[in-house]
């Protein structure tokens, strides 16, 4: 793909070079709580820790963050865990556990959802999922049920509880095309000449767009030239088909302790769920070209 938030990722500008890649950030969803392109990108362990959590959080004991086993791969559907907290609010549960493979809203992509299922208990109906705002690295499970069987999953509150988590396959597999097909975009607009830089990404089933910052360098468009938008749009399609029948391996990678996603050369930080080769993808139409505030943003569908 192309450019990349590095900057919000953390990556100092030195590090932008080297990933000779853009990415994206998202933009928030209709119904989902905002969180300003927040990188998708998640450090390791071991690694640079700079800065990834909100302003204004207070750091809390890496200890209690909740492993993310969506990172592992994106078509392991199935897991066990443990709960850590549980906590009710307005009639949603809110379940903290030691693992998860419910990927959190956030870096342009939608919330996982699925079930939670514990033995002797009615399962748990994951809605929504994020990333704590104050305990860094912490993944919330907001779940609903009828009352009763909240009521029966609080009594376990504080003992030892076991759960089988359940991702729903479908939604997951159209947000790793959804997502993925942004980082192709990246690519075929740096292959096109174009030297944007990705600004913010919007990866959800309703109008997904990557928004690019223009620069000086390579290819200019001028946004005001109607034909010219038409043509570049057309090269873009082009290209989008091209790559994705060239059927690209999506490469993992780690720079400076911060998670990276390559494809054709072109990498960027990201923490999110992608296919494993471009073919994967489909079919991807390029909707629309816009001048917004500045920016270019390129509407796409899957
Ligand atoms: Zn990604």
């Amino acid at each position: 793909m192309e450019l990349c938030h590095l900057k919000e990722i953390g990556l100092p500008m030195a590090s932008m070079a080297t990933l000779n890649g853009v990415h994206k950030e998202p933009r928030k969803p209709k119904e989902a709580p905002k969180e300003a392109h927040t990188l998708q990108a998640t450090p390791v362990e071991k690694g640079d820790k700079r800065e990834m959590r909100p302003q204004n959080a207070l750091p809390q004991p890496a200890t209690h963050a909740t492993r993310p086993l969506y990172m592992d791969g994106t078509y392991i559907f199935e897991c066990e865990a443990q709960v850590r907290e549980m906590s009710l609010n307005e009639g949603v549960l809110s379940i903290e556990l030691d693992q998860t493979l419910f990927h959190p809203q956030g870096g342009g992509q939608p919330s996982d959802t699925g079930l939670l299922c514990a033995k002797g208990l009615s399962d748990l109906s994951v809605v929504f999922v994020s990333k704590d705002k104050v305990k860094e690295g912490v993944i919330r499970h907001d779940c609903k049920a009828d009352e009763a069987v909240i009521q029966a999953w609080l009594s376990h509150k504080g003992k030892e509880l076991k759960v089988h988590c359940k991702v729903d396959e479908p939604k997951r597999r159209l947000a790793a095309r959804l997502h993925s097909a942004g980082h192709l975009l990246d690519v075929a607009i740096f292959g096109l000449g174009f030297r944007w830089q990705a600004g913010k990404g919007y990866h959800f089933e309703e109008g997904p767009y990557v928004e690019y910052i223009p620069t000086n360098e390579g290819r200019q468009l001028d946004m005001k030239d109607a034909k010219a938008k038409t043509v570049a749009m057309e090269e873009i399609s082009a290209k989008m088909k091209e790559l994705v029948a060239k059927n690209i391996s999506t490469e993992i990678g780690f720079v400076d302790g911060m998670r990276t996603i390559s494809m054709d050369g072109v990498s960027c930080g990201c923490g999110g769920t992608h296919v494993e080769s471009s073919s994967e993808i489909g079919e991807v139409s390029i909707k629309k070209i816009q001048a917004k505030q500045g920016n270019i943003r390129v509407s796409y569908a899957v």
